[in-house]
């Protein structure tokens, strides 16, 4: 196996790590130095440039190291979050020219926030099984129901949204993907008391809330399969191998700093054991991800890999908040009750956090039985021999 760049990669590599160096200092205007990385071709490169990308030929490997060279500077990258990574694909693969045309750009630019309107209650891994409805009168979609867990919803002005609009068709065929405006007085957003103090989640109340006829994403009926490519981007979102790379350098750090039992916790046996551990567990996913790159150079598409990544990158998260819990030896850390000693409050959160990466965009537990049905071949779920 060769995981080597190549000399073309290095000298882009070369090139990247010169912009950067020459553009971005701490506290320089991160609208504008978005827009110089734009212009050059580095953020925005699967985007039409009449959509405010940078249209760039596709080449997994070049948005890789874009991706490390922005990091290693702490350079800001592309704008994270729903909007840019799971409804600006969805518009391009399945949107009609006029959405493409109104919501893009400013998404990209940030103007514009999205929250996600798919989970309610009773449907979350089942989520074909969605209640809220909407109705079609006089050229709008009126709409009435309940959707949870709706990350943000109070920071966005737009939701993009699985309404049940075929009430008679089957449970997959009768959903469309509407976009809504989340500012009318039909739409009661409130917020959720988590358990490490925040208020992220959102319930989201629609009472005969509206939009527009045309502001439906696919056919009627469609929203199943334009949610389904929407959730392979949420996937790739999810389980990147850089948040690993975080995780991980920022427990090394802990360590490097932390008294432990009359030493330097990095010098502690059982830490690094651990370390070690989590450092090969890292470089394999590495190589996974390498895999998915080369599989996605030669066309062939993620597939079953990166459900796969989501689901190990997971599983990594609660590994390193283990590992943080042990280095502290704060108890707190992981109770939710708890008072961690001052200083340890991020890693609580990282705890909580990993928690939740296990069930965000679909549970680990879905994600084993999606991977042994397509990717082993074993008896699908409830199927008796
Ligand atoms: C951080 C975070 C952010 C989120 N943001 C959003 C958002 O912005 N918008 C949105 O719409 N939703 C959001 N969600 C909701 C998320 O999509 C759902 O929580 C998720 O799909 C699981 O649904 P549920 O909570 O109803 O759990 P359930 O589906 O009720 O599952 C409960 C448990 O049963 C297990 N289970 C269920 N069915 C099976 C099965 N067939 N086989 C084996 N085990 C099974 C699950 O793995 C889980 O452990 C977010 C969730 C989190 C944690």
């Amino acid at each position: 196996m060769e995981l080597n760049y190549g000399a073309e990669h290095d000298a882009f590599r070369a090139q990247v790590r010169d912009f950067v160096c020459t553009h971005w200092k701490h506290g320089s205007d991160t609208t504008l130095f978005r827009q110089k990385a734009i212009a050059q071709g580095y953020l925005y490169r699967g985007i039409p440039k009449q959509y405010g990308g940078s249209e760039q030929p596709s080449d997994p490997i070049k948005a890789r190291i874009i991706a490390e060279e922005f990091a290693a500077a702490k350079a800001p990258a592309e704008i994270r979050g729903n909007g840019v990574q799971m409804l600006v694909p969805t518009l391009l693969e399945r949107g009609a020219e006029w959405q493409k045309e109104r919501f893009i750009a400013k998404t990209l630019s940030g103007e514009y926030r999205w929250a996600q309107g798919f989970s309610e209650p009773g449907s979350g891994s089942d989520l074909a099984s969605l209640r809220t409805r909407g109705e079609l009168r006089e050229g709008q979609w009126v709409i009435n129901g309940q959707k949870v867990w709706t990350s943000y919803a109070r920071d966005c002005q737009y939701m993009f949204a699985l309404i049940r609009t075929e009430a008679q068709a089957p449970k997959h065929h009768g959903i469309s993907y509407l976009l809504l405006d989340l500012n009318q007085p039909g739409i009661d957003i409130r917020p959720m008391k988590q358990i490490n103090g925040g208020d992220d989640f959102n319930e989201v109340f629609f009472t005969d809330a509206v939009t527009p006829e045309d502001w439906i994403v696919g056919a009627r009926g469609e929203g199943w399969s334009v949610s389904k490519s929407l959730l392979k981007h949420e996937r790739n979102m999810l389980g990147g191998i850089d948040r690993s790379e975080a995780l991980f350098e920022s427990l090394l750090g802990l360590a490097r700093r932390t008294e432990k039992g009359g030493m330097t916790a990095i010098l502690d046996p059982w830490v690094r054991d651990r370390l070690a551990a989590l450092k090969a567990e890292l470089e394999a996913q590495r190589c996974s991800s390498y895999l998915q790159m080369s599989r996605e150079l030669s066309g062939q598409g993620g597939g079953l890999l990166q459900m796969m990544n989501k689901l190990v990158q997971s599983n990594y998260a609660a590994a390193v908040a283990k590992v943080a819990n042990a280095i502290l030896e704060d108890e707190n850390l992981i109770s939710p009750i708890g008072n961690p000693r001052p200083g340890n409050e991020r890693w609580v959160n990282q705890y909580m956090n990993s928690l939740a990466a296990a069930i965000a965009g679909g549970t680990s537990n879905i994600q084993r039985n999606i991977i042994a049905e397509r990717g082993l071949g074993l008896p699908r779920e409830g199927h008796q021999e």
